[in-house]
């Protein structure tokens, strides 16, 4: 039977989802499986939308519609937290299954220790992450520096260190480095992510380390709770998806490109913030300039997954966010730290969304790091049993 730490290759046993997923369709076939058979009511994934760059969440109740989810999207910078806590309610009536990359299953591991999500509830179905690209920006330079129509690509992937591009007919690549020297490739919070196995979920399927025969055919599982052991054993035992032992030499790849990535983002991370000194009103003052251009539109707090006070006491008190003031008031960034600082899982929602293109990512990273230095906490990996630093402050009622 199957136990936690247990590694396989996996694909699925049904032709049809073997060609539309990714590498063997074994999530997909995984999904299906735990619909039919009753163990959760739905499926929370992911389905393309108007192209290839556009991500859209899914979730399906019927195992049919099971296969539309099939296939990676690497523009796929979704918030899949925020609609399990925002719009699924936190699991309280419904349980469900969900594809997450590992800031959305760090995130979830955040909102289920501050008890807005029900773990009983949730199963995780991770896979790798070396990162996601920005749609509209990755369209551009698609037909720009690639010089091929966005609109024809059938495939898109980072393998060996290059961005491939592909259509029917043509297949570029360029070294992912050099895309983003320039700027371009994953965006600036995933080129700072060292968790790149989602092991914080209940089980992680990826591409890496599938060597031999099996390449491109077949996803490495790695399984990390006894739900998740649980699930793929009666899958096994259904006869749904096949299995076979990872190659050793494959498992000594798959550590040794995790290693490699964790060395990039290190570099990153070092680049980004590595000389910022001080508490977190030195560091915001390191800032200061590029917060000077905040309008306050609370577009960042509205994307962040961890902020979720239902009236933000910042809007609804007294004139906290004094209006019309250039530079604004800090307080509202500042406010807002001590909500969600020390869970800040670097998912980039809050940058994506700044419309006065603020590196809001990068600031709440560093601060989380200096977090993790202080405090020994690290966000979304931590058991359940260790709240995050700031769960323990005064103004916890807040939340509730
Ligand atoms: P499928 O059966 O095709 O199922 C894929 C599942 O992923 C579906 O449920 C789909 O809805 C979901 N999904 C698709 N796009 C997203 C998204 N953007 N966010 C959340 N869920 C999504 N593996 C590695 O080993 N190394 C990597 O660097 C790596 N990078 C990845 C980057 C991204 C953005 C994604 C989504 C996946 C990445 N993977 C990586 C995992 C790999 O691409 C496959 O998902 C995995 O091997 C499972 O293959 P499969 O055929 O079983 O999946
Ligand atoms: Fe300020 Fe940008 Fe946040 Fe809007 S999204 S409140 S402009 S930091």
């Amino acid at each position: 039977s199957v136990k936690v730490n247990d590694m396989c290759y996996m694909w699925s046993a049904d032709d049809n989802l073997a060609d539309k997923g990714e590498y063997g369709g074994a999530v997909t076939t995984l999904m299906k499986y735990i619909l039919e058979n009753g163990i959760v009511d739905a499926v929370l994934a992911v389905e393309k939308g108007a192209d290839l760059y556009d991500a859209v969440p899914i979730l399906i109740n019927d195992p049919n519609d099971i296969e539309k989810s099939a296939g990676s999207l690497h523009c796929g910078t979704l918030n899949i937290s925020k609609v399990v806590e925002k719009y699924l309610d936190g699991l309280k009536d419904i349980k469900i299954a969900v594809t997450c990359k590992p800031c959305d299953a760090m995130t979830l591991r955040e909102l289920i220790k501050k008890g807005r999500v029900q773990e009983d509830n949730l199963l995780m179905i991770g896979v790798n992450c070396g990162g996601t690209m920005p749609p509209v920006q990755t369209r551009m330079m698609i037909e720009q520096v690639y010089e091929m129509d966005p609109d024809e690509v059938v495939k898109e992937e980072i393998a060996k260190g290059k961005l491939i591009i592909e259509t029917e007919n043509d297949e570029k690549e360029i070294p992912i480095d050099t895309l983003e020297e320039d700027g371009l490739g994953r965006r600036p919070n995933c080129q700072r992510c060292e968790v790149n196995i989602p092991q914080m979920a209940d089980m992680a399927l990826g591409n890496w380390g599938v060597i031999g025969p099996l390449a491109g055919k077949a996803t490495f599982v790695e399984v990390f709770s006894a739900k998740g052991a649980d699930i793929l054993d009666k899958a096994i035992s259904a006869g749904v998806v096949k299995t076979q032992e990872p190659v050793p030499k494959g498992i000594e790849i798959r550590e040794k490109i995790n290693q490699s990535m964790v060395n990039l983002a290190n570099k990153a991370k070092d680049a980004a913030y590595g000389d910022l000194e001080g508490d977190i009103l030195a560091i915001f003052n390191e800032f200061s300039d590029e917060f000077s251009r905040c309008m306050k539109c609370f577009g960042c707090r509205e994307a962040c997954p961890i902020c979720y006070c239902p009236d933000c006491i910042l809007e609804s008190g007294p004139d906290w966010i004094t209006k019309g003031l250039i530079p604004a008031a800090p307080l509202f960034h500042l406010g807002r730290a001590v909500h969600m600082a020390d869970s800040c899982t670097n998912c980039g929602q809050c940058e994506d969304v700044c419309p006065s293109e603020i590196p809001v990512a990068q600031f709440w990273d560093a601060i989380n790091n200096r977090i993790k230095a202080i405090y020994g906490y690290v966000h979304g990996i931590e058991d359940n049993s260790v709240l995050s630093p700031l769960s323990e402050y005064p103004d916890k009622g807040l939340r509730d």
